[in-house]
């Protein structure tokens, strides 16, 4: 019998109302079901939101440093459960059981952050221009968050959102993907298990098109953090414009890796073979194009494919495994497509291009790592996000024309160059238009306390990570104390222009 999930709504785990279920499987071996969930849908929202506009008050009432000892206890189980989460998150999404033990880590530090964060929820003292007047600002909560998250970073991310939000003194009605609800779960009966109060932390579970959309519309919910695709965020930031919402977007990437005939090429190749199919691509920060300078293109490329042949592909738990499989058959299907598009538009198929069925993969979503060479940079394989274990190889005769390929698409998250000239490596900071550039290192690899997020059509401008993803959760206060006992008039008693 596979286990059965529920809701966890105002401190009680509950069945949807309509009292329907879904299956979450394996993607590396569908036979095998992961859980039973709650197929839920406005009314359960409508109950968390509730539950969380009632506990709201209580939760910004206690001390920071009261709510950062719950969190803090939170991060002390993670680390006691960090194996058991890592195994669970490996069967339910696919990645490989060291990615989910680095996913569970980036949690437990976020965890850690909030906790000292505490101490450090700083707003500015400025001479006011009158005197005996006192200016400052402090930090509220907005009230209720929705955070709404992606399948492919299953702890990270919700952590990355409830963390900070709740420190700041919000309550939170979290939607996690459909295809990681069991991860989310674990997340929430921490929470539970560290003392959290009774309608601080609500989990629904169900679909975007019925529980996501309840959220962003719904009237008590006062900010919304969404990570996902460019589509389902514009989407989210068309109908939380209506009703005056915040919002933050995390969205889409299409990531550059340039390589320029000064590099190290043992080491940007390290690089693009774990920037490219770690996570079988599913990283928002994947390296999804490789930019090679002229000069070195034929060897760089023959050096790839023999290395890129070596990876195994297979279930995540099992150590030899380098590559696991992807979410689930939709989004098998959406990447094949994208081959056959590669193909068609005249880009040369060097390796991989098929589904991968060797033995036991055969039950689950594999593709075989794949590479395509002399690629276009108006191609559609080089310009849309395909979110899989697909590398598009680009070739540029100088820096300057590598920079102007790399910035050529509507995204702007993540980027990186390997060389060994200091100019080279400047000029690429100064003139690609990425949120992150790394230099001498892969697309991926976000460390939790610097700020994360993309420029262009990847987000609407906010962070996360870091003391930047508290801006989302706050509300600043400006206090002007005025202790002179008379009327000043700021503008007015003082003329700046005499
Ligand atoms: P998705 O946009 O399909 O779904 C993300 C979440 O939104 C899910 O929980 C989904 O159920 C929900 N959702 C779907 N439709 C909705 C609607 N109409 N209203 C409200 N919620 C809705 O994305 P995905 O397939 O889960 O994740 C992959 C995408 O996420 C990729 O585009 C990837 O680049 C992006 N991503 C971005 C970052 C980042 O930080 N920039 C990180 C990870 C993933």
């Amino acid at each position: 019998m596979s286990e059965k999930f529920q809701n966890y709504i105002n401190g009680e785990w509950v069945d949807a109302v309509s009292g329907e279920t879904f299956e979450n499987r394996n993607p590396a071996n569908w036979d095998e079901v992961v859980g039973i969930f709650p197929s839920s849908d406005e009314r359960d929202v409508a109950r968390a939101a509730a539950a969380a506009k009632e506990a709201k008050e209580k939760w910004a009432e206690l001390t920071v440093t009261e709510r950062a000892k719950i969190l803090g206890k939170a991060g002390d189980i993670m680390v006691e459960k960090k194996e058991e989460i890592s195994r669970l998150m490996t069967r339910e999404m696919g990645k490989i059981l060291k990615e989910t033990m680095g996913d569970t880590q980036e949690g437990i530090d976020t965890a850690f952050y909030a906790y000292g964060e505490a101490r450090r929820l700083y707003g500015i003292t400025t001479p006011s221009e009158l005197n005996d007047k006192i200016t400052y600002t402090t930090v509220k909560p907005i009230g209720v968050a929705g955070l709404i998250t992606p399948w492919n970073f299953p702890m990270a991310i919700p952590c990355w959102k409830s963390f900070p939000a709740l420190l700041v003194g919000n309550s939170v009605v979290f939607k996690p993907a459909s295809d990681t609800p069991a991860t989310a779960t674990m997340l929430v009966r921490i929470f539970e298990e560290a003392g959290m109060p009774r309608g601080v932390v609500n989990l629904v579970h169900g679909t975007g098109g019925k529980v996501g959309e309840a959220i962003i519309k719904h009237p008590d919910i006062g900010v919304i953090s969404f990570t996902g695709s460019s589509a389902v965020g514009s989407r989210i930031a068309e109908v939380a414009g209506k009703s005056l919402k915040r919002v933050s977007l995390e969205l889409g990437g299409k990531n550059p890796e340039i390589v320029m005939d000064d590099a190290d090429l043992e080491l940007a190749l390290e690089g693009v073979l774990w920037g490219a199919f770690g996570t079988t691509g599913q990283r928002c920060t994947a390296t999804s194009r490789l930019i090679l300078h002229e000069p070195i293109y034929n060897k760089f490329i023959e050096m790839l494919r023999e290395r890129t042949k070596q990876l195994r592909l297979g279930n995540g738990l099992d150590e030899s495994t380098d590559v696991g499989p992807v979410i689930n058959e939709a989004q098998m299907t959406k990447i094949m497509n994208y081959i056959e598009i590669g193909k068609n538009e005249g880009a040369k198929l060097i390796l991989g291009g098929k589904r991968y069925v060797k033995g036991e993969c055969r039950k689950g979503w594999f593709i075989e790592p794949t590479i395509f060479i002399d690629v276009n940079p108006q191609m559609r394989i080089a310009q849309e996000e395909i979110f899989g274990p697909v590398l598009s190889v680009l070739k540029a005769k100088d820096l300057d024309e590598a920079v102007k390929i790399a910035n050529n698409v509507v995204y702007g998250l993540s980027s990186s160059i390997y060389t060994t000239n200091l100019r080279n490596a400047m000029k690429a900071v100064e003139k690609l238009e990425a949120g992150i550039t790394y230099v001498n290192a892969p697309t991926i690899g976000a460390e939790c306390h610097l700020p994360f997020g993309g420029v262009k059509n990847t987000g609407n401008g906010h962070r996360e990570g870091g003391r930047w993803a508290y801006e989302i959760f706050s509300e600043i206060k400006t206090v002007y104390i005025d202790y002179s006992g008379k009327l000043q008039k700021a503008q007015i008693d003082v003329d700046t222009n005499k």
